[in-house]
């Protein structure tokens, strides 16, 4: 059985950080990905990239590709395609999935770097929505909903900001959000609030979507008075989860779900560190944060290391 000093399972900014910072400390090491390629949450950025010091770029992708051409360069260790599905942590071992072929491989410390997920409504029709394909950018697809109604839901950044991106691209929005408190910046309000092709419904759930072919409507209920809505899509944006089901049972969380770490990244078990969204609260996820603490947690490693040696 193969035994790496250190096992990093995620290959998204804050995996891809550590992966780096191992080779440049020579610790030996092997990143485990899941999908076929690296950058994770990159893929679904759509939006200009403006701040990660020192990268302007168009869009994630663009991200991606230039810390695929850093990893190559370096020659970090990484196997794509590769799904953890359990770690040992008694007998430091993790139990992964490679194409079909059932594998385990020994770590001396272990990094998750899971990252996390959109929230989803949990409702009916959602999942539906999702298998069929209904799920949307609202920069990349805006223009498709021209004079079209959508539903968004959710009162932050995200919720707000993709409100004005379809309405300026002349969809008619609504906005949906279950309280009359907004998380969203005043900057974004003050735009919503303004723009005649958003309206807005306060204390208002979405209660069922609508559509076997594709999404025609929402049951929303609104302090009680229940009503049907038509609409040609809904985009939930109530925020993200943290993907910590492989290591939920090992680790402490912290009450809004996170990994819970100290200074050094590390868990309540020495020989697992967490790095990136799997253990930020979502106000403060970010590249620049995922790719600090990949370095945090290997340095740390490599000192411990050299200790034991
Ligand atoms: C639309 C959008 C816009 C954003 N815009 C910005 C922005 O402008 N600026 C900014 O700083 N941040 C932005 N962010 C946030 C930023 O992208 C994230 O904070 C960051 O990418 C998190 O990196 P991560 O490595 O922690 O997790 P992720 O990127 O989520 O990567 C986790 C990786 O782990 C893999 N994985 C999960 N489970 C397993 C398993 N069991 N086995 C193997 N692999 C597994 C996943 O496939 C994934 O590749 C944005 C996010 C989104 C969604």
């Amino acid at each position: 059985m193969k035994k790496y000093d250190v096992v990093i399972v995620g290959g998204g900014m804050a995996g891809i950080s550590a992966a780096i910072w191992c080779s440049r400390l020579n610790v030996k090491h092997l990143l485990l990905e899941s999908s076929d390629t690296l950058g994770g949450q990159l893929e679904q950025i759509h939006n200009k990239l403006i701040d990660y010091p020192g990268i302007l770029v168009d869009n994630g992708k663009q991200f991606q590709k230039l810390l695929i051409e850093h990893v190559d360069s370096l020659q970090c260790n990484i196997k794509s395609k590769c799904l953890v599905k359990k770690v040992d942590s008694l007998h430091n071992l993790i139990h992964l999935s490679v194409e079909g072929m059932e594998k385990q491989i020994q770590y001396n410390y272990l990094i998750a770097a899971m990252g996390s997920k959109s929230r989803t409504l949990d409702i009916p029709g959602e999942q539906e929505m999702i298998f069929r394909g209904e799920v949307y950018s609202t920069t990349s697809h805006k223009d498709q909903f021209a004079n079209k109604t959508v539903a968004i839901v959710g009162g932050g950044d995200r919720a707000f900001e993709g409100a004005l991106n379809l309405a300026n691209a002349g969809a008619n929005v609504i906005l949906i959000h279950r309280s009359e408190n907004f998380r969203a910046r005043s900057q974004y309000k003050n735009e919503v609030l303004q723009n005649k092709n958003i309206q807005l419904l306060t204390n208002t759930t979405v209660t069922k979507i609508v559509g076997e072919d594709s999404v025609h409507g929402i049951e929303v209920n609104q302090q009680g008075n229940k009503r049907r809505i038509d609409v040609s899509a809904v985009i939930p944006r109530i925020g993200t989860v943290p993907n910590t089901s492989l290591i939920q049972d090992l680790v402490n969380l912290e009450e809004g779900g996170q990994v819970a770490i100290n200074e050094y990244c590390q868990t309540n078990i020495p020989t697992i560190f967490a790095i990136g969204d799997i253990c930020n609260p979502p106000e403060y996820t970010s590249l620049s944060t995922s790719a600090a603490q990949g370095m945090i947690a290997a340095k740390r490693i490599s000192e411990l290391l050299h200790k034991i040696t």
